[in-house]
């Protein structure tokens, strides 16, 4: 059996716990094995029919109380994985998946491969994967060996499949927890102020660079994102400037995006930038320099500045649309 550890914030599922079912499937199907799920938290039983949904025939519920706290979820996952035969374990890599595999590891006393974006073979035990090192900006071969495995899933790697089950089963555990199992805990949760579609969910993304020359010129951007129906993010370099808040920077140091398209304005496409954007489908941008590095690896570009492209891309889009 393969063990998913469900992500989730008040029982609303993050998108990177679908992709992680994902590749646990096809993982599952080589090793002629089922999928199944653990879900923690007070509101943990919202997630079940999503679950369903993605493949998942049963779902064990830890219904601990707040605040969250990693060591208990770890306690949780390993309860599970105790009581099970277990081929391996999988958890997105999100900041939560890789802290409470991290102390999975250690209590089982086995290795990690953590950022794994594809799993090409499984045998005999020896799991042989993909995995992306150095923020994103490397991918690395490796072979895992012995059992179970511990993974954590690169977010945006693959995309999220359906594959919906008549009948989800969900068990409650009661993991016995240490007083040590809550010595981290959360002590706040702060909403971003950001208003719209969040940046790591959106189907199209305007990104602004240096190029866009200050905080004011985002508005254009911001236009063009609302007529597209996607949101706002930025380069390093604007969010250092202060033209835009941190929660708005794509790359290594940000957000990472997987949107359909992304239109990248005034960007130079540095690779601490590109392995934010790498789940990018298309990428389109606007740049004066026809030999930026983004410019090599866009699907589209138009070489022109920003000023004059993106207002005309606006009228045209209006234009469009008055006529529809
Ligand atoms: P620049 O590299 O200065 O590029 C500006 C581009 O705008 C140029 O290509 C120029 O031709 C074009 N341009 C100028 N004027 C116009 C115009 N009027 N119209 C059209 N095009 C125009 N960066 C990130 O973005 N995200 C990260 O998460 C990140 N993490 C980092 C982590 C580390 C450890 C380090 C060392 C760096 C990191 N960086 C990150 C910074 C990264 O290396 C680059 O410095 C940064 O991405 C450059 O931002 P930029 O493309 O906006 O600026």
């Amino acid at each position: 059996m393969i063990l998913v550890l469900v992500d989730h914030d008040s029982g609303r599922l993050d998108e990177t716990t679908l992709e992680t079912l994902t590749v646990a499937h096809a993982s599952a199907e080589m090793l002629d094995t089922d999928v199944e799920a653990v879900a923690i938290g007070e509101d943990a039983r919202s997630t079940v029919d999503q679950l369903g949904q993605h493949g998942v025939g049963r779902v064990h519920l830890a219904p601990l109380g707040d605040p969250y706290a990693p060591g208990a979820w770890a306690a949780s996952v390993v309860h599970v994985a105790q009581s099970a035969e277990l081929d391996a374990v999988m958890a997105p890599g999100t900041d939560r998946g890789s802290e409470v595999m991290a102390r999975v590891a250690a209590r089982l006393g086995r290795p990690l491969a953590a950022q794994c974006t594809e799993i090409s073979a499984v045998d005999d035990g020896v799991w042989h994967l993909t995995r992306q090192r150095w923020g994103g900006s490397l991918l690395e071969e490796a072979e895992l060996d012995g059992g179970p495995a511990l993974l954590t899933i690169a977010p945006h790697a693959v995309a999220p499949a359906q594959r919906p089950v008549e009948n989800v089963e969900a068990e409650e555990i009661q993991p016995m927890l240490a007083e040590t199992d809550r010595a981290v805990q959360l002590s706040e949760h702060i909403e971003s102020e950001a208003e719209g579609v969040p940046l790591a969910d959106a189907r199209v993304v305007v990104g602004g660079g240096r190029g866009v020359g200050d905080a004011a010129n985002f508005n254009i951007l911001e236009e063009l994102a609302d007529l597209l129906g996607g949101a706002v993010g930025g380069s390093r370099v604007v969010t250092n400037n202060g033209w835009r808040p941190h929660d708005d920077q794509i790359g290594q140091t940000g957000t990472r995006i997987a949107p359909d398209l992304y239109i990248a304005c005034g960007i130079s496409g540095a690779i601490q930038h590109m392995v934010g954007c790498a789940g990018a489908k298309r990428i389109l941008a606007i740049n004066t320099d026809r030999d930026a590095p983004i410019v090599e690896r866009a699907d589209y570009a138009v070489i022109g500045d920003l000023h004059e492209v993106v207002p005309a891309i606006i009228d045209e889009l209006k234009n469009t649309k008055g006529k529809g």
